[in-house]
């Protein structure tokens, strides 16, 4: 998609800190980290969301590239956190699958009960 953010980072049409990269995936650093190791990991194809009928293969090889990421970023023995935002309610900001990787320090505790 030409107008999409994370699909020109993909393309390395706008710059970012690519921690990991292969044909089908890349993950780089959030620019807004929200803990010590904040990557987030996107498929180089176009997905608005998980639930935009994404291939099982390309769900693959998204989260099969969680692993290396953790231990690219130091977090594989003290854990981790992975989130993957969708729609309105989810707060996703960015339309294009993404997937972070959170991590680095004790995640804080945001959500409280639902009414
Ligand atoms: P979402 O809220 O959609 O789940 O997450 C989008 C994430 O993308 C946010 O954590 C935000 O900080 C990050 N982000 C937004 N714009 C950019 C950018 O231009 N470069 C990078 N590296 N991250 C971005
Ligand atoms: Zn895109």
């Amino acid at each position: 998609m030409s107008d999409c953010l994370f699909c020109k980072i993909a393309a390395h049409e706008i710059p970012a800190t690519v921690v990991y990269e292969d044909d089908d995936v890349i993950a780089f650093e959030d620019v807004n980290p929200q803990l010590p190791v904040h990557t987030l990991i996107i498929p180089k194809a176009h997905y608005d969301h998980i639930g935009d009928d994404v291939p099982a293969e390309v769900l693959g090889k998204v989260f099969g590239a969680v692993g290396i990421v953790a231990k690219l970023k130091g977090v594989e023995d003290t854990g981790y956190r992975v989130i993957t935002n969708t729609g309105e309610d989810g707060r996703q900001t960015v339309h294009h699958l993404h997937v972070h990787v959170l991590g680095g320090a004790l995640m804080p505790i945001r959500m409280g009960p639902a009414d």
